[in-house]
């Protein structure tokens, strides 16, 4: 959930020539100004279609309508398969107020197909589906061999490990509390240690612990994780800034 001053999921990949952001939660619209305004981002992809992933959407496409930024093109909007028609059946309703095409005003709305992964910003994205209580995708983006992973929402899963293996970041959702039990046992989110293991299976050049429980601490997160994982360990924060070098500058 939203908490003061800090939004949920949503990463700003970017170098002087693009900008693009996987997710685009609650309070991500109003962060990644900071660093990519409406009118100089590329794209958003989303991971699935829950709302701390997606929801800011809505005042970015209010954005995009009415702000005073002016860009030349509809933004690309990438949602995971069946994401689109969610997405314009909960908007709806705003269209109806005389609003136009709502989403495709300002969105070039596309759904990405997992299996053949997407083109952008001078790399490429792949996707594995993940354990989550509704469909969800690890995305993993590449360019010129240098590569970041994000894990979105997901209890340990093979397939995940798979995709981000050799990354250089892997960014890996660190829901649970230690010893934290799922509700019924149905799994859908991972401890810092389960994405310690995940990380250490993958043999990934560095950990970033991200979409952590309110109460968890930072020291709590590297503790559970440290034994496992014998990289560096990051705890992701609002406005935090990694630098990756792909070896074309
Ligand atoms: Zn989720
Ligand atoms: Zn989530």
């Amino acid at each position: 959930m939203p908490r003061i001053d800090r939004a949920c999921s949503a990463y700003l990949i970017e170098d002087e020539r693009f900008a693009f952001s996987l997710d685009f939660g609650t309070g991500a619209f109003a962060n990644m100004r900071r660093y990519a305004d409406y009118d100089r981002l590329d794209a958003v992809v989303i991971s699935h279609m829950h709302a701390d992933h997606f929801l800011d959407l809505i005042p970015l496409r209010y954005a995009l309508r009415y702000g005073s930024k002016r860009r030349s093109n509809r933004l690309p909007v990438w949602m995971p398969p069946g994401g689109a028609g969610m997405l314009r059946s909960m908007t709806s309703c705003f269209a109806k107020e005389g609003n136009g095409d709502f989403l495709d005003e300002a969105f070039d709305l596309n759904e990405f197909d997992p299996a053949a992964g997407l083109p952008i910003a001078g790399g490429r994205l792949r996707f594995a589906p993940t354990t989550h209580y509704i469909t969800s995708f690890a995305i993993r983006y590449e360019r010129n061999g240098t590569s970041i992973t994000y894990s979105a929402d997901t209890a340990p899963d093979a397939r995940v490990v798979e995709l981000a293996r050799g990354t250089d970041l892997f960014l890996c959702e660190a829901t649970l509390l230690a010893g934290e039990k799922e509700h019924a046992g149905i799994r859908g989110h991972s401890s810092a240690a389960e994405a310690a293991k995940m990380a250490a299976d993958a043999e990934v050049g560095q950990l970033v612990l991200t979409h952590y429980a309110q109460d968890a601490t930072s020291r709590d997160l590297q503790d559970g994780a440290r034994e496992i994982y014998r990289g560096e360990i990051i705890v992701a924060d609002d406005h935090s800034v990694l630098e990756l070098n792909d070896g074309s500058a």
